[in-house]
């Protein structure tokens, strides 16, 4: 009897299989599916007002992209894009694809110099070049298989508003934003970026910050940040 229940289940599963992985994307999916997104950030956006601040930010982002491209293969056939906007409530980002999108008003909050430029470009490149999206979303499907049973762009949207999910997440975010600051730091420095320098950024980010101290489940502190960032550049420096 019990063989016979295992067998019926294998059947079912076999039959279920194609169905109740509907949410799983592929990293082709989330990638074209980031492209429409960027479209419409860009479409509602003014972008690019400032020629001189863009003109800035590409030619920093250009030897980023081509390092990351030697770095990482499989985005060198990526139709990268840079674009900068005055929206305050922006910060920068890479979305999937090689999607930049950096505000003109937190680089000026920050005061940041190139260095210190590159090495926040170099953190969103990073998010893009290690899949950060496509591995949230295998760990979404892990941590909570539910999930597998709705659609991909039910989950896109539960990734950043379901309380509950987020919750499971928090660790796998944590995680990849001390990976986005280690490996964007030696991306940069292997573009040639001085990694003491590259640093500098996190200072600036942990001075401006109202509470440098305090980490959230999913977001080291800036003051962890600035620390780990002294610790990578003192160890690429002995190299
Ligand atoms: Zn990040």
């Amino acid at each position: 009897m019990a063989r016979i229940t295992t067998l019926s289940r294998f059947a079912l599963w076999l039959l279920l299989a194609p169905l109740a992985h509907a949410a799983a994307p592929t990293q082709d999916e989330v990638v074209a599916r980031a492209a429409v997104l960027y479209a419409d950030r860009l479409a509602e956006r003014i972008i690019d007002h400032d020629a001189y601040f863009t003109a800035r930010v590409r030619r920093i982002a250009d030897v980023l992209i081509a390092q990351a491209r030697r770095d990482y293969p499989d985005t060198a056939n990526w139709a990268w894009e840079v674009h900068t906007t005055d929206d305050p409530d922006q910060n920068a980002d890479c979305m999937a694809g090689g999607k930049i999108l950096v505000s003109k008003a937190y680089v000026e909050r920050l005061l940041l110099n190139d260095d210190e430029l590159a090495m926040l470009l170099a953190h969103e490149i990073e998010h893009a070049a290690l899949h950060h999206n496509w591995h949230e979303y295998q760990a979404a499907l892990r941590l909570d298989p539910a999930w597998e049973q709705r659609s991909f762009l039910e989950l896109e949207h539960a990734v950043d508003h379901d309380r509950t999910l987020m919750a499971k997440l928090a660790a796998t975010n944590y995680a990849q934003e001390e990976a986005a600051d280690r490996e964007g730091l030696k991306l940069a420095w292997r573009a040639g970026w001085p990694a003491e320098r590259l640093s500098g950024y996190f200072r600036k980010m942990m001075r401006a910050s109202d509470s440098p101290r305090l980490s959230k489940a999913d977001y080291p502190s800036p003051t962890q940040r600035w620390r780990a960032a002294q610790a990578v550049a003192a160890d690429l420096q002995k190299k």
